[in-house]
């Protein structure tokens, strides 16, 4: 193990940074501890409901300050869950964001030190979710945007919730953990937030509790991540490999945000537990003209625009003529590359640490810590 050098935790400030000024909040703020503390990560949230309104609610006894861009001269707004302070509805009005008789091109909401905050945000009549960030909410062409900013350990907490069940083995709840952290840390993928909350990017549920399994499994691995050739690797997974997993040139990928060449490749390793544990899907597509193309993982997303994400559920299948269209038989559940789940709960299960999981499934990678 090693420390990581300061260019990246420069950049990991120049990020914070940039968030801060995409908050509309003034530089003054930087010289508070919250703008020093540890990184911060933006999420693009709800987006896939694309919300014309979003109500916030404080949750339990939590305070929260509301804010319109330009509005310095007015006060916050309070919500406490107190009558008359309990949510505000956001609507937006083209490119502007509407709450009451207010009208701004962007509101944040954070607690009274501009910290971080537990919030409840909902999509009126179809989902509503926890948070514990700050908030920042635009609109464009009719549909709001809902930035949250947490910090690094909030999200991956957030994260392995989402990905991986509580009752997993100790052990691969914390390799999932350092993967997740890994991604996170190995940098942004979209221009004016980090990630999203869909599939492109990072599932996120609302944080575990302190009393959480998953939290422990953060807790136990903190600032550890996989670093290829010294640099943050934004490691790959999968639910169910099949039994082997891929490279990248096996199923027609390349490692977003890295030149060609300095990327981690990933390697073909073998998955005992899916050996063990076979289990088959089978769908049927219709036809796009050409019969659909195992191991090529951009035409497997190519037809699940089409077709739906459940129509081909892995990477590895069979496909025969079947009428107007085609019977795919698959063993795989995802891309197969990285870190298989099934795979990983089933080496912790059998006494493997988390070390060796990773060492299994990402060879001639190294375990860093990061600030
Ligand atoms: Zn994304
Ligand atoms: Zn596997």
């Amino acid at each position: 193990m090693r420390i990581t050098d300061s260019a990246a935790t420069r950049g990991k400030m120049r990020r914070t940074l940039r968030g801060w000024l995409w908050l509309g909040l003034p530089l003054l703020l930087l010289a508070s501890p919250h703008a020093t503390a540890q990184q911060e990560i933006r999420f693009d949230v709800l987006g896939l409901f694309h919300p014309r309104e979003l109500i916030l609610q404080p949750e339990g006894s939590q305070v929260l300050l509301v804010a319109a861009q330009g509005d310095a001269g007015n006060p916050a707004l309070v919500l406490n869950g107190e009558p008359g302070h309990r949510q505000i509805v956001f609507r937006a009005e083209g490119d502007r964001v509407v709450a009451g008789d207010r009208s701004a091109s962007s509101w944040t909401a954070a607690a009274r030190d501009n910290g971080a905050v537990a919030f409840r945000l909902t999509v009126p009549g179809k989902f509503h979710r926890v948070y514990c960030a700050r908030l920042a909410i635009q609109a464009r062409k009719g549909q709001l945007l809902a930035v949250v900013a947490m910090d690094r350990e909030t999200a991956v907490a957030s994260i392995v919730a989402a990905e991986m069940a509580e009752s997993s083995p100790m052990e691969a709840l914390k390799a999932q953990a350092v993967v997740t952290r890994s991604f996170l840390t190995a940098g942004s993928r979209h221009l004016n937030f980090d990630f999203c909350d869909t599939t492109h990017c990072q599932f996120l549920k609302s944080p575990p509790p302190l009393t959480s399994r998953v939290t422990s499994a953060v807790q136990a691995t903190q600032r550890l991540i996989l670093a290829y050739r010294g640099k943050p690797l934004a490691a790959m997974y999968s639910s169910r490999c099949g039994g082997q997993t891929h490279s990248l040139r096996d199923v027609g990928l390349r490692e977003l945000g890295n030149a060609p060449g300095d990327a981690y490749p990933y390697y073909s390793v073998r998955c005992q537990w899916c050996r063990r544990h076979p289990a088959t899907w089978q769908s049927k597509i219709g036809s796009s003209g050409q019969p659909p193309k195992p191991g090529d993982e951009r035409r497997r997303i190519a037809e699940a625009r089409q077709w739906g994400w459940s129509a081909i559920p892995g990477s590895d299948f069979t496909a025969t003529a079947d009428g107007a269209g085609w019977l795919l038989e698959g063993h795989s559940a995802g891309h197969g590359v990285g870190m298989c789940q099934m795979g990983a709960a089933g080496m912790a299960a059998a006494g493997a640490g988390f070390r060796e999981i990773l060492s299994h499934y990402y060879p001639n990678t190294e375990l860093i810590t990061q600030p």
